[in-house]
C-alpha cells in the first residue's frame, strides 16, 4: 500500500510517495505562484501526481494527504483561508484533486500533520502519547494521544502556540498578549537578543553577531558558551518560558515525550538537557510519577510529507 503525502507551503509544494512503513519511495515538488488562482496551481499539482504514478508504475495508491497552513474545513476538504496563499480562500481542494486524479483526498493543518509524521515514524515511534512543538517563526505543534492526532472540535484545537503563559505579557501575532509563541519561538528569541544587545553594548552577543553575519536563534547560545553573562540570562529566561509552556502541556496531557523541532531546536542537547532539568524540578508530581522525555524531531523537512501520507494510511 502506498499513500501520497503533500506539504503545501507558501513558496513551494513538496510531496512524496510513502509506503505503509513510512518510507519515502520517491519525491516530487513544484513552485507555487501566489498570484495564480488555486484551480491553476492545484491542477499542476494533480498533473504531477498523475505523471509520477505512471512514471514509477505505482499500484495500490490509497489516496492523497495534504498538510496545509491556515484555517481548513477538514471534514469537507476545503481551504477556508491560508495566509500565504491569498487566492486559495474557500477552495474545495479535496473535490478538485479527486476529480483530477481519481484518488480520495484528505487535508489537515500543516503543524498537526508534521506531528503525526514524527509521532508515527520519527522520534515518537516508540511512544503512544507525544506532543510535538515546532520552535520556528511561530510556535506550532500537534498532540498525539494513543497514536492518533487529537485536534478537538471541528479540528480547530491544538493551537499550542497561543496558550497564554504571561497574562498581559508580550504582544502576539494573534492579537492577544502573553502567548507561548511570543516567548518560545525563534522570532521571540531573536527579538530578545536584539533588545539585550542594545541594552548591553559590551556583551559578547555583538561579537558573535559579527562572526555569524546576522542575529539569529544561535547568538544567545554561542555567547553563553563563551561565558557571557548577558547571554546566560537570555538563555536561562528562554529556557524558563519554553519549559513553563511544556509543563502546562505536561500537567494536562502527561505525554511520554515532547518532540522539539524548528530553528531553536537545532541547538540540540545543550537546550534539551536544560529543559529536562527544569521539567524535573517543576512539573507537578514529577518526582513520583514516570518521567517525560524531551527529544529532537528526526524526520526534518520530511515530517510534513510523511505525516500527510499517514493521514491516508490511517484512514
Ligand atoms: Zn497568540
Amino acid at each position: 500500500m502506498i499513500a501520497i503525502g503533500v506539504d503545501v507551503g507558501g513558496t513551494s509544494i513538496k510531496g512524496a510517495f510513502v509506503n505503509e512503513k513510512g518510507i519515502i519511495l520517491s519525491k516530487f515538488s513544484m513552485k507555487v505562484n501566489k498570484q495564480e488562482r488555486a484551480e491553476v496551481e492545484v491542477k499542476k499539482l494533480s498533473d504531477i501526481i498523475n505523471d509520477e504514478i505512471k512514471l514509477h508504475g505505482y499500484k495500490e495508491v490509497k489516496g492523497i494527504g495534504l498538510g496545509i497552513p491556515g484555517i481548513l474545513d477538514m471534514d469537507k476538504g476545503i481551504v477556508i483561508t491560508s495566509p500565504n496563499l491569498p487566492l486559495w480562500d474557500n477552495f474545495d481542494i479535496a473535490s478538485f484533486m479527486n476529480k483530477e486524479t481519481g484518488l480520495p483526498v484528505l487535508i489537515n493543518n500543516d503543524a498537526n500533520v508534521a506531528a503525526l509524521g514524527e509521532a508515527r515514524f520519527g522520534s515518537g515511534k516508540d511512544y503512544k502519547n507525544v506532543i510535538m512543538i515546532t520552535l520556528g517563526t511561530g510556535v506550532g505543534g500537534g498532540i498525539i494521544i494513543d497514536n492518533h492526532l487529537y485536534d478537538g472540535n471541528l479540528h480547530q484545537g491544538g493551537e499550542l502556540g497561543h496558550m497564554v503563559i504571561e497574562v498581559n505579557g508580550r504582544s502576539c501575532g494573534c492579537g492577544r498578549k502573553g502567548c507561548f509563541e511570543a516567548y518560545a519561538s525563534a522570532t521571540a528569541l531573536v527579538k530578545e537578543t536584539k533588545r539585550m544587545m542594545s541594552e548591553h553594548p559590551n556583551s559578547l552577543l555583538h561579537e558573535v553577531a559579527k562572526e555569524l553575519g546576522e542575529i539569529d536563534a544561535r547568538n544567545a547560545f554561542i555567547a553563553q558558551k563563551k561565558g557571557d553573562l548577558v547571554a546566560d540570562t537570555l538563555v536561562n529566561e528562554y529556557v524558563m518560558y519554553l519549559s513553563e509552556g511544556l509543563i502546562n502541556f505536561c500537567n494536562i496531557f502527561r505525554p511520554e515525550a515532547f518532540i522539539l523541532s524548528g530553528g531553536v531546536a537545532n541547538e540540540g542537547e545543550n537546550l534539551l538537557s536544560r529543559v529536562r532539568e527544569y521539567l524535573k524540578l517543576h512539573t507537578y508530581g514529577m518526582k513520583r510519577s514516570p518521567k517525560v522525555d524531551v527529544v529532537l524531531a528526526s524526520l526534518g523537512y520530511d515530517s510534513g510529507k510523511i505525516g500527510a501520507a499517514t493521514l491516508v494510511l490511517d484512514n
